[in-house]
Parts: C-alpha cells; structure tokens; sequence
C-alpha cells in the first residue's frame, strides 16, 4: 500500500518527534469515526474524547498532512467573512450567534497548548496591515464590528505605529490583534493527535476512506478494514477528493504556496518583526507573513484556482516577500510547498449532516486555523444533542460554482483577477 509522506516543508523538517501510528488492518467498533486528521478531525476527536465518546480517526496520510501541517500558522480571528456579511446574509439571529462563535477558535487552541503541554511555538500578536485608505477604513469598521461582539483586544495602528512593528513601507496603517498570533501548525496538530492518543483515541494513518456504506448503522471502508460507527465526521477538506459526492459540487479545491527562508540573523529577524507579530495584509490575494521559531520568514500568497502544483513556487513567492522586505535579496530560500484550502462561493463554512449520523465540515476559505478548533466543539456539541450553534452554521446557504465543474477555475481566476485589479488601484 503507498505511504504518503509530508510534503518537504520546513514544518516536517522541525516537526516534533511522533511514534509510527499503523494502518487500520482490521474491523474496529467505535462510536464515531472521524475521516481526516488535520485541525477539524483531531479537535473533533478531543472534544468527543473529553464528552466520553470512543472515537476512531482514520488519516489517508499522516496527521497534519493536509492544509493543517502546512499552513501560514497565523491564528486570525472570525471567518473568511466577516459578521457583516453573515448579518446582511442571514440576518441578525443568526449573526448574533455566530458572531459570538467568531473568537472562540483562538481560546480554544491556547487552552489545549496549555492543557496538553503542546510544544508548538505560540505566539501572541497578529496584524492586519492596510495598503490603501480604503483598506484602513474597513479596519476601522472591522474594529467597531468585532467590538460588538466583545472582542476588544484589538488597537488601530496610523503609519507611525505600524512601523513599529513591521520594516515594511508599503504601509499606510493597520490593526493589531492581540488575541491573534501564530503556530507551528504541524507540531500543534502532532500535539492534537498525542492529545487524542492519551484520552484513549485511535488514530490509524495511511489508512483513506475509500467507501461510506451509509445507512443506521454505517461502515467506512479503507483498502483493508472496515469501521463499524455510531456517527462518521468527514473531515478530509481540501483533500477529501469524491468519497462524499454531495460535498463536492459546492466547493473548490485551491492551492497557496509558502515559502520558508534560512535562519535569519538575530539582528535582521528582530528588525522586520520586533515584537514577533504576524501579518497579513488586506488584499483579497493576501500576503501572510511571521518569524519561525528559529528566525526564518515563512512568507506565504496567492492562490493557484483548482489547486494545481506549481512548477516553481520559489519563482512565485520570492518577488512577493522582496516587495515587501527588499532588504532580503540575499537570503537563501531553503523550503517552498503547496497547499490545499477548500473554497466556498461565499466563503463561510461548508457544515451539515447526511442522514442522521453522518456530520461534516469543512470549506473555511483558506481562513481556517481558529475556525477549525471551534467546528470540532460544535460538532461534539451537535453529536451530544446540543445542535443549536452546529445548526447556526449548517444554516448558511451554500451555491454550486458558477461555470460548473468545467468552467468554475477560470471563472474564479477571473473573479479574483478583478477584485485583485480593485485592490491595486484603491478602489
Ligand atoms: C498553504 C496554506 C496556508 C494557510 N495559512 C493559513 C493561516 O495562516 N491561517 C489560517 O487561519 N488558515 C490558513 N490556511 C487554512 C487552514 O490551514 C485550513 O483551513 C485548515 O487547516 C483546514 O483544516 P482541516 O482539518 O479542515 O483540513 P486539512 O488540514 O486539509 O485535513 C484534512 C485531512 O483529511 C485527510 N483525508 C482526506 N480524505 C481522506 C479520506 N478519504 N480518508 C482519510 N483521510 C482523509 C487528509 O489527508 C488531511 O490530512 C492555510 C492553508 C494552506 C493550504
């Protein structure tokens, strides 16, 4: 059977050391399998762990081996969009629940690197950096927005400041979070699932989901054993491919790709990002950047439609990062990898059920570290029969893409296309 490797990235490169987990070679009884072990899976997994569950997770590949091993590791606070839009979308019920939801993610990943022990990195701070006024404007509604709803670490920064915490001119403001931050995505992943291992969890790897016998009492198939389930959570996202036929016809897998330089000077590190902040800017094909813990810049952007490999990432990424940092024409980049996120059409997450016991997630928009810990809660919640905030979320409308399967790529390159030419000239 093949064994799927991480890809080579910096984060499996300085990844925490992890037992061999063995592939599912037998028929188990549980009560819910999770399909997927990256942040939706595993979080899922350790809240049903903790609610007294038996849970079975099966992993295609290895944990953490799909956007939540790979990612920019930035914690951003509330969805790929903001309050408002669910508000205009789904009117004020609802919004007023989700809204409330929209910070939990956050809280939830640092109180299970404190109450797991999990060594990944933290770090408090993250900025959102605006390069038109129009941009600023909208942080400064975003501010208001978010304060409504009760979150209020949160300080706009006028030029002057902004400097303070990031070497880049480009700049004109931004906001600061401080309840943002950043991760080693991989190692808190590899935490998650040590987490889930000692509450009792099984996690079998390289061990993919090839066939869902539903039904009142469902059986998910790898290639050789059976899981017999109370519930099934699908939590393959980006990489679930067509196991789920119903899931696919609304969402879209797309690439981004990331950089990862030499270790930096403690000098040159502590100039671009003094006080260790990470950011993202405001473009609608955003630009995300943090220090690692050893010093490099992982620098990440763009977003390839239809999630097709790049052929050269480095030729990609590097002209980004030497816009915003030209005092780094020298340095050697030493990793460059792909991703995959899942694309909504609004953007907001894909959740729901199939039946009654089979319950999904997934489609975050690429904005998925903090959302991803709270959907495994609320699906722990829905899986108790506590499905009121699942049922916020299973509620939001969701549309195939425009142009079908064939056409949905160039139709969204398009899109994106416009509103990136929107971004450049401020308008
Ligand atoms: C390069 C990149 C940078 C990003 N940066 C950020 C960021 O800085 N901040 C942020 O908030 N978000 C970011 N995101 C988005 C974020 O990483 C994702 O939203 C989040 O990790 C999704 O988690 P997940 O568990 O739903 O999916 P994944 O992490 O993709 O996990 C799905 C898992 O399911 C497994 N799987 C799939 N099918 C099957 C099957 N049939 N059987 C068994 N297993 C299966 C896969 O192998 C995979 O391990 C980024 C994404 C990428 C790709």
């Amino acid at each position: 059977m093949a064994n799927t490797p991480y890809p080579q990235s910096y984060y499996a490169a300085s990844a925490n050391p992890v037992p061999p987990r063995p592939a599912l070679q037998e028929e188990v009884q549980t009560d819910v399998c999770v399909i997927g072990a990256g942040y939706t899976g595993l979080s899922s997994a350790l809240f049903l762990l903790e609610s007294g569950f038996k849970v079975t997770v099966l992993e295609a590949a290895k944990v953490g081996f799909g956007a939540s091993g790979r990612n920019g590791g930035q914690i951003v606070n509330s969805y790929s969009r903001d309050i408002d839009v669910i508000e205009r979308t789904v009117g004020p019920k609802q919004a007023q629940l989700l809204g409330h939801m929209a910070f939990e993610g956050g809280r939830i990943i640092r109180e299970r690197v404190a109450k797991y022990n999990i060594q990944c990195d933290l770090k408090d701070g993250g900025v959102f950096a605006a390069l038109t006024p129009k941009q600023m404007g909208h942080l400064e509604s975003q501010k208001r927005l978010w304060e409504r709803f009760g979150h209020t670490q949160l300080e706009l920064m006028d030029q002057k400041r902004i400097r303070e915490v990031v070497d880049c001119d480009q700049y004109i403001g931004g906001m600061l979070d401080m309840s943002g931050g950043h991760i080693h995505p991989l190692n808190l992943a590899l935490g998650e699932a040590a987490a889930v291992e000692s509450l009792g969890g099984k996690i079998y790897e390289q061990s993919p989901a090839i066939r869902i016998e539903r039904g009142a009492n469902p059986v998910v198939h790898t290639p050789q054993g059976k899981v017999r389930a109370k519930f099934i959570i699908v939590a393959g996202n980006a990489y679930l491919g067509g196991l789920v036929p119903e899931l696919a016809a609304k969402s879209m897998p797309c690439g981004t790709q990331v950089i990862t330089t030499e270790p930096l000077s403690e000098d040159l590190a502590r100039s671009l990002l003094p006080q260790d902040y990470c950011v993202e800017d405001c473009n609608y094909l955003l630009d995300y950047y943090r220090l690692t813990g050893d010093k490099r810049l992982i620098f990440g952007g763009g977003v390839v439609y239809g999630a097709r490999d790049p052929a050269n990432i480095e030729a990609i990424i590097r002209p980004k990062m030497l816009k915003a940092f030209p005092q780094l024409k020298d340095v050697k980049i030493d990793y460059a990898w792909t991703g995959n996120f899942l694309l909504t059409l609004s953007r907001l997450p894909q959740v729901g059920r199939l039946g009654d016991n089979i319950y999904y997630s997934q489609g975050c928009s690429g904005h998925g570290v903090t959302y991803t810990h709270l959907a495994g809660k609320v699906l722990a919640e829905a899986l108790r029969g506590q499905a009121e905030r699942f049922d916020a979320f299973a509620e939001l409308p969701h549309y195939p893409f425009p142009g079908g399967q064939l056409l949905r790529v160039p139709f969204s390159a398009l899109g994106a296309w416009y509103y990136s030419l929107r971004d450049r000239l401020g308008f």
